[in-house]
């Protein structure tokens, strides 16, 4: 990344121009198997019109009835953003024509949204705790989604497909805070990352469980707030910072030419990266919202709320604090925790050591070694062929002496290579089979530094003539000696006796 702390500014023939970014995410409720008011399924997939229910393509004199568990989690969400719970909401219909929406409106929620103002805090640079952003949240409310227009099948038709109507979407709005793309980027990977930890959304943008509108606005550097317009339905992140970047340019480009920017919807065509003009931009009194005869007010008891609390994880902020806690790099920590199966499996992993002197040396071999592992081959850590279990003993291996982080290496290869004949097998089992056990025998490893000095006597007259730096390759020359198998700690110790 760039420099953190610069800000970012876009220039002009006028000057320096500050962006200002709004992001509305819909995010798909996956913890539940049904729709927000109906009991059809939500698989992602599924043959077209396979998932409605007679509520969902409104039949008349269907009734909508709340899915409690979307509601739970919806609250879990805004808890997990410190958000404020409203205990009591209220459902409203938002009127509008179009032919992926049955009912001719969405219930969703306008004035008494379930869940109100929070917070996120990202961190511009991970390694970094003094590039942390607070970046608001306006509210939360929980909406129906609309089914998918499809008109690239025939040439002189449209179809619909109505699985997506009903499907239970929390709308986390955030206030006007970012200021540049990597913000936005930063804050709607820290999102997800929460939203992934609770376990209310998969996250998964590529599937469409999760989605952004995106507000962009220019001004001057402190001037009041510029005109905004809306990118609608933006699907990757890398997409999102694209079209922060585009209209904010258009936007300077247009207001030094004399122009206006007119409040707009606008769409983002990623093969052509560029955004174009949908519609000019709907006020609320446009669809006539109104409360929703068919559903009473939403009121949250008490046990009900304090098990939504209750039945929170440890969250990223907090358990990145606690690696750290453990003598942790920051940059370590960040990269546990960003994932939550990252930090399910390195939890495990210090659970199974017992162990808190060991947690840094743990964090390092996780993400120097079993990461680069992974991403050669391809395989996430859900489906690390070295289980937490024999990570355990492979770290215990290398702090009992047993063998040195080098052999550890060469250990956790064997055990990934699906060639080597050892694929998946234990770490004790591979050390015994290859004979990788390190050596503290002083005499092989006196034996092998006595030919080396001899051999490099040009060194030796150097290293004592100051050239200090040169142990190093002392030390390099009698573990390549050893096959890698002497414990360099005796190699050292040795060496340091040896050239006095
Ligand atoms: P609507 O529901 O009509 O889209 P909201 O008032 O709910 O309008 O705001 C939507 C989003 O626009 C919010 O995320 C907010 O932060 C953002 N926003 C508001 N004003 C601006 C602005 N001047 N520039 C950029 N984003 C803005
Ligand atoms: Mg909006």
């Amino acid at each position: 990344m760039a420099d953190a702390g610069a800000p970012f500014r876009i220039k002009g023939d006028t000057g320096d121009w500050e962006v200002v970014v709004g992001l509305e995410v819909h995010a798909q409720i996956t913890a539940t198997a049904s729709k927000l008011f109906s009991g059809a399924a939500t698989a992602f997939g599924a043959e077209p019109n396979t998932q409605v229910s007679l509520v969902d393509a409104a039949m008349p004199g269907m009734l909508p009835v709340p899915n409690r568990e979307c509601i739970r989690q919806a609250v879990r969400t805004g808890m997990a953003l410190d958000a404020k719970i409203n205990a009591w909401s209220r459902f409203d219909r938002k009127n509008y024509f179009y032919a992926d929406l049955p009912q001719g409106y969405q219930i969703s929620q306008l004035y008494h949204p379930l869940v109100g103002e929070g917070e996120v805090e990202v961190l511009l640079d991970d390694k970094d705790e003094s590039t942390a952003k607070r970046i608001g949240i306006e509210r939360i409310h929980v909406e129906q989604d609309a089914g998918k227009l499809m008109h690239d099948q025939h040439p002189t038709m449209s179809y619909v497909d109505l699985n997506r109507c009903g499907v239970a979407l929390m709308e986390i709005v955030s206030r006007p805070d970012m200021r540049s793309p990597a913000e936005a980027g930063a804050y709607l990977r820290k999102l997800r990352a929460i939203l992934r930890y609770v376990g209310s959304c998969d996250g998964n943008m590529e599937e469409g469980s999760m989605r952004a509108d995106v507000n962009v606005s220019v001004r001057k550097p402190g001037a009041e707030f510029g005109t905004r317009t809306e990118t609608k339905n933006v699907n990757s992140v890398r997409f999102v910072m694209a079209v922060i970047e585009h209209e904010a340019r258009r936007q300077v480009e247009l207001i030094e030419e004399g122009g206006t920017v007119v409040q707009e919807t606008r769409l983002y065509d990623p093969d052509r990266d560029e955004t174009r003009s949908l519609r000019s931009k709907e006020d609320a009194h446009d669809y006539r919202y109104f409360p929703d005869p068919d559903l009473l007010p939403l009121e949250l008891d008490q046990a009900f709320l304090d098990e939504c609390r209750s039945s929170l994880p440890e969250l990223p902020d907090a358990k990145r604090k606690r690696y750290e806690a453990l003598g942790i790099t920051p940059y370590n920590a960040s990269v546990l925790t960003a994932e939550v199966e990252t930090a399910q499996y390195f939890d495990n992993l210090l659970d199974g050591l017992q162990r808190r002197d060991l947690a840094s040396e743990a964090a390092n071999w996780v993400v120097s070694e079993l990461f680069g592992m992974l991403n050669r081959s391809g395989r996430k850590i859900e489906e690390s062929p070295i289980s937490v279990r024999q990570a355990v003993s492979l770290l215990g291996l290398v702090a009992n002496g047993t063998i040195s982080k080098t052999l550890a290496k060469q250990v956790s290869e064997i055990m990934l290579d699906e060639q080597s004949g050892h694929f998946g097998e234990d770490p004790e089992a591979i050390v015994d089979a290859k004979g990788l056990k390190q050596t503290s025998d002083t005499g092989a490893i006196d034996a092998e530094i006595d030919r080396i000095l001899a051999a490099n006597a040009d060194k030796v007259a150097d290293y004592k003539g100051g050239k200090q730096q040169l142990f190093g390759f002392f030390v390099g020359q009698t573990m390549k000696a050893m096959a890698g198998k002497a414990n360099p700690q005796v190699v050292n110790e040795r060496l340091r006796a040896k050239l006095g």
